[in-house]
């Protein structure tokens, strides 16, 4: 008996941290433009629909490329980045129960994989960035599924394995986690940045260790 079939797993503040609660795209500009002043004006223009996500993707990725990053260098700027404590243990655990694992995030497919290499996730939906052999930035592919995309993906992915999304759970921290948040059997609110996720998460977890969601898991 399990409680949950397949537990979807923000990754930004979810399965990732920074000492400041900065995502990846700050990191990213800060070290690459020498601001992050960008993310807070860019996401306004967002909200307000005079930018969208993919534009806003290609200004960010486009600035790291325009000044010289090469996949090497991306991957030394995460410095500041780290997989949660218990990150590992938490996913190892669900899998052996045989649930279903997915990330549905918009941070990049290189930090994942540059953290968390080893990973569990039988599906993974995130923005993605391709190198040339030199590791300079070739191109990317901005994901259709953060923000109000995250439902879009949760049920595609419920649907294709089957699993209802009553016995579908999903763990994330912030406001581009909402549209997940409410299709979602459960979810789990790990460190909140904002009061809406609160309000509508099943649990709350506080915690700097990932493994307290899983007495709501399983
Ligand atoms: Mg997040």
């Amino acid at each position: 008996m399990r409680r949950f079939d397949l537990v979807a797993f923000d990754v930004d503040g979810t399965l990732v941290e920074h000492p400041e609660d900065k995502t990846v795209w700050q990191v990213l500009n800060e070290r690459f433009t020498g601001s992050d002043d960008q993310n807070r004006e860019r996401l306004a223009s967002y909200r307000a629909g005079r930018l969208s996500y993919a534009d806003w993707v290609a200004l960010d990725i486009g600035s790291w490329r325009e000044a010289g990053a090469r996949r090497d260098d991306l991957v030394r700027a995460f410095e500041p980045l780290r997989l949660v404590r218990g990150a590992a243990e938490t996913t190892a655990c669900l899998k052996r129960r045989g649930v279903r694992l997915a990330v549905i995030s918009g941070t990049l497919d290189l930090l994942l994989d540059t953290l968390f290499p080893d990973h569990p996730f039988d599906e993974v939906y995130t923005n993605r960035i391709e190198f040339d052999s030199e590791g300079r930035i070739e191109s990317w592919c901005a994901t259709p599924f953060d923000m109000e995309g995250k439902a879009e993906a949760l049920r595609a992915i419920a649907s294709r394995e089957g699993v209802p999304l009553s016995r579908c759970a999903f763990v994330g921290d912030h406001s581009n986690d909402l549209s997940a948040a409410r299709i979602a059997g459960l979810t789990v609110a790990f460190n909140p940045k904002c009061a809406e996720i609160e309000a509508i998460a099943g649990a709350v977890v506080r915690s700097a260790d990932l493994r307290d969601v899983l007495p709501h898991l399983v």
